[in-house]
C-alpha cells in the first residue's frame, strides 16, 4: 500500500468535494454529508455506523492480520457565515460556508480509506474512520468519545489532519510536541446595585469593576507569566447598564484565554478568580467567574508523529515534510482525543497562488491538489502505525 490515488480515483473525490462544499451544513446538522460519507465507505466494502457523537460516522477495515488499530480523524462541519470566493462550486446556503476546509477534509478521509482498502492484503491491523461533527463549536470530538468511538476496537493510535492555506500544496507540516493551543472561555459577571445617577451613595456601581478587573488581566500576563510562554487573554466583549442616569447595578465580560500548556490554564483560571475576589472587595460588588476549558492544547506523541512522518517520507518523497516553527495559537477539538490516546496530527498544504491564504475567511480557497497528498500521506503514515 504505497501508491497514490489514481487520476480517476482522484475526479471522484474532487467531485465530492465539490458537491460537499456547495452544500455546507453547520456543526451537529451534518447529514446530507454523513450520508455522502457512509455511500462511498459502503462502496469500499465497509460497514458505516451511522449517529456517532450525534452526526458522525465510524467504519472499520479490519485486515485480519495482527497489529495495531489506527484511528483517522476528519471532520465534517461548516461555519456560520457567507462565502465570497469565485468558484462555481460556491455554497448555495446562506450563512454556512465550508471555509475551513472540512470538505476537504472528507475527501482526504475517503481518500484514504480508498488506498486502504485497496491495499488491505499487503496490510497489517485494523484502520478506523472517525468522521466527526462539530470541529468548529469544539463538541465534536468529546460527542464521539462519550459514544465510544474510541473503543471496540479500542484506538491505539490517532491520526488526524487540517489543511494549510498558508503552506504551498504537496507539502505536509508537522510540529512536535504541542502544535496548537488550548481554548477556555470565560465570563465574569459583576453586580452591584442600582441607584440615582445624582446620588451615587444610593447605589454600588459594577461599572467600577471594570478598569481594575481590565487593568489586572493584562498585569496577570505581563508580572505573573514569563515572557517566552505564549498565552492570550482578552477580553472580547463588555455588556453593562441600563440608563445613563442609572447606577449600573450588573455587567458582564466574556473573554477568551489560549496557552500551550494545560497547566498554564489552570494557573490562569486560579489567578482571574483572585483578581475577581479582590476586585470585588475593593468595589463592593459581588464578581462570579464562569471557566470553560473548550479544548485542551493539542500536544502530538512523539514516537506516533515520527513514525508518521518517517512513512510520509518514504512513500511521498524527500522533501514534502515541513517542520512548523511556530505552534498555532488556534485550537482543535482533536487534542479532547490526545487526552486518551497517543495522536499525531498533519498539516496539508493548501495553498494556491494568489489566493487567500486564510481559514475562517469568506475568500477561503484550497488547492484541490491536497486531496491527493493529505490521502497518501494519511493512508502511509496509518500503514506504518498499523503494522508498529
Ligand atoms: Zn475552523
Ligand atoms: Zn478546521
Amino acid at each position: 500500500m504505497t501508491a497514490p490515488l489514481d487520476s480517476a480515483q482522484l475526479e471522484r473525490l474532487v467531485r465530492i468535494r465539490r458537491d460537499i462544499h456547495g452544500h455546507p451544513e453547520l456543526a451537529f446538522a451534518e447529514h446530507r454529508t454523513a450520508d455522502i460519507v457512509a455511500r462511498h465507505l459502503a462502496e469500499l466494502r465497509l460497514e458505516p455506523l451511522r449517529g456517532v457523537g450525534r452526526t458522525g460516522v465510524v467504519a472499520v477495515l479490519d485486515t485480519g492480520r495482527p497489529g495495531r488499530t489506527v484511528g483517522l480523524r476528519v471532520d465534517m462541519d461548516a461555519l456560520p457565515m457567507d462565502e465570497t470566493a469565485d468558484v462555481p462550486f460556491r455554497s448555495t446556503v446562506p450563512g454556512a460556508a465550508h471555509t475551513c476546509g472540512h470538505d476537504v477534509h472528507c475527501a482526504i478521509g475517503l481518500g484514504a480509506a480508498t488506498l486502504l482498502c485497496g491495499g488491505r492484503d499487503a496490510l497489517r491491523g485494523r484502520f478506523k474512520f472517525l468522521f466527526q461533527p462539530a470541529e468548529e463549536t469544539l463538541e465534536g470530538a468529546l460527542a464521539m468519545i462519550e459514544a465510544g468511538a474510541l473503543e471496540t476496537p479500542h484506538v491505539d493510535v490517532l491520526l488526524g489532519c487540517h489543511n494549510s492555506p498558508q503552506m504551498e500544496a504537496g507539502r505536509i507540516g508537522y510540529r512536535h510536541g504541542a502544535s496548537m493551543a488550548s481554548s477556555s472561555a470565560f465570563v465574569i459577571r459583576v453586580r452591584g446595585a442600582a441607584g440615582h445617577a445624582a446620588h451615587p451613595r444610593s447605589g454600588v456601581d459594577a461599572l467600577q469593576a471594570v478598569p481594575p478587573l481590565l487593568s489586572g488581566l493584562n498585569a496577570i500576563r505581563a508580572k505573573e507569566i514569563s515572557p517566552d510562554q505564549p498565552l492570550i487573554l482578552s477580553v472580547g466583549r463588555i455588556e453593562g447598564g441600563r440608563a445613563r442616569n442609572v447606577i449600573c447595578d450588573e455587567v458582564v465580560l466574556e473573554g477568551t484565554c489560549r496557552a500551550l500548556d494545560d497547566a498554564l490554564v489552570e494557573e490562569i483560571e486560579a489567578a482571574l478568580r483572585r483578581l475577581a475576589h479582590g476586585v470585588s472587595i475593593a468595589t463592593r460588588t459581588t464578581i462570579e467567574v464562569q471557566w470553560r476549558n473548550l479544548a485542551p492544547a493539542l500536544v502530538n506523541d512523539r514516537a506516533a508523529l515520527d513514525r508518521a512522518l518517517q512513512a510520509i517520507e518514504r512513500h511521498l518523497g524527500a522533501g514534502v515534510l515541513t517542520p512548523l516553527e511556530t505552534p498555532s495559537m488556534g485550537s482543535e477539538d482533536f487534542a479532547w482525543y490526545a487526552r486518551r490516546v497517543p495522536v499525531a496530527h498533519l498539516r496539508i498544504g493548501s495553498k494556491a497562488p494568489g489566493r487567500s491564504t486564510q481559514l475562517h475567511r469568506s475568500d477561503y480557497f484550497c488547492d484541490e491538489r491536497a486531496i491527493g497528498t493529505g490521502a497518501h500521506a494519511m493512508a502511509a503514515a496509518a500503514a506504518a502505525l498499523a503494522a508498529t
